[in-house]
């Protein structure tokens, strides 16, 4: 995709986001843990504690974090693990957070180790010592800060060290939606572009969205594409037509997904196949196989985990249309 296309998209994702958590649809146990939180910060005029998030990609993290700050009544400055590439860059972020702010740190997992490690005294205690000059004339420097928030999200929990991940005084997993979230979620921003979308064509662009909102919008708005161009209505038939055109099955697999089972059972199988071997063979980094391509399979049970690699299940070539071997 262009990077005209990409931005246009983010603008779009943004125009989409919810603002409150009653409007921020799904993830039910995590909304009403964190309204508790919220409310106890707003009581005692605190900061709230430190938020890690984590889960797959287009879940809502980022989208969470901003309700957060918004029911808190704070700033937010949202950043990436791999933007702050240095000390100085850490120290010119935590400079402008006011008492009580958020600090939103995406792909936290992918933070500079020399960076982490200063951000533990300033999640503890609010402070950062920092080295100001070179040679004979550097000197410590004890910098407090004012209390702030610390909210991570990561696609890798696991990634996370313990020092960083013991601070994070809350923390929440974020769950694939199930068909009816996503259909709410296809209404509300259906609502939002003005389009007509009967019930049971949201309900079926749900069923296609991999559990995931982002790619529930997004197919949405290709969808509102195909009605444009072919100037009819929003049906479950145009929703059909347009997501096999757009290579995306009955359970929301799309060309790469089927291209990985295929490759596993066709070449390996059906597996134990390792990890690297299954990126190199369909042409994919290794941690987008991870973080995007197999939860979702490992979560509709086409995919599992064994200690010798993954496996295709009996419902994965079923899918596929392909008789399952025992092995
Ligand atoms: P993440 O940070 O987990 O990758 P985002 O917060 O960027 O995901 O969410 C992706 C898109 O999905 C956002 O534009 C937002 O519009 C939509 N979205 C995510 N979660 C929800 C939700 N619970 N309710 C409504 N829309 C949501």
């Amino acid at each position: 995709m262009s990077k005209d296309a990409d931005s246009q998209d983010d603008a779009v994702e943004r125009s989409l986001r919810p603002h409150q958590l009653s409007d921020y649809i799904g993830q039910t146990a995590v909304k009403s843990q964190l309204e508790v939180y919220i409310k106890a910060a707003l009581k005692r005029e605190e900061a709230m504690d430190h938020v890690l998030l984590y889960g797959p990609p287009g879940l809502g993290k980022t989208t969470l974090a901003l309700v957060i700050a918004n029911e808190l009544g704070v700033h937010i400055r949202t950043t990436s693990g791999p933007a702050i590439e240095k000390p100085g860059d850490l120290v010119a972020l935590l400079n402008e957070l006011q008492p009580g702010d958020v600090l939103f740190i995406d792909e936290i997992h992918r933070l500079p180790k020399i960076v982490e490690e200063m951000l533990y005294s300033a999640m503890e205690d609010f402070y950062i010592d920092i080295v100001v000059g070179e040679g004979p004339t550097a000197h410590p420097v004890h910098f407090p800060l004012p209390p702030f928030t610390l909210i991570g999200a990561t696609t890798r929990a696991g990634m996370l060290s313990a020092p960083l991940r013991d601070r994070f005084g809350i923390t929440e997993h974020m769950a694939y939606y199930n068909e009816d979230e996503l259909k709410q979620i296809v209404l509300r921003s259906a609502g939002i572009f003005n389009m007509a979308v009967p019930d049971s064509a949201a309900l079926e662009v749900a069923r296609r969205s991999r559990g995931t909102p982002r790619i529930a919008n997004r197919l949405l708005r290709r969808i509102r594409d195909f009605a444009e161009v072919e100037g009819t209505e929003l049906s479950v038939r145009l929703v059909d037509h347009a997501l096999d055109q757009l290579q995306v099955d009955d359970r929301g697999l799309d060309a790469i997904d089927r291209k990985l089972l295929m490759m596993m059972i066709r070449d390996y199988d059906g597996g134990p196949v390792g990890l690297n071997t299954i990126a190199a063979n369909i042409g994919e980094e290794t941690a987008t196989i991870e973080e995007m391509y197999e939860p979702y399979l490992l979560q509709i049970g086409y995919l599992k985990r064994t200690p010798r690699g993954r496996m295709v299940t009996r419902a994965g070539y079923q899918h596929l249309n392909i008789p399952f071997t025992e092995h």
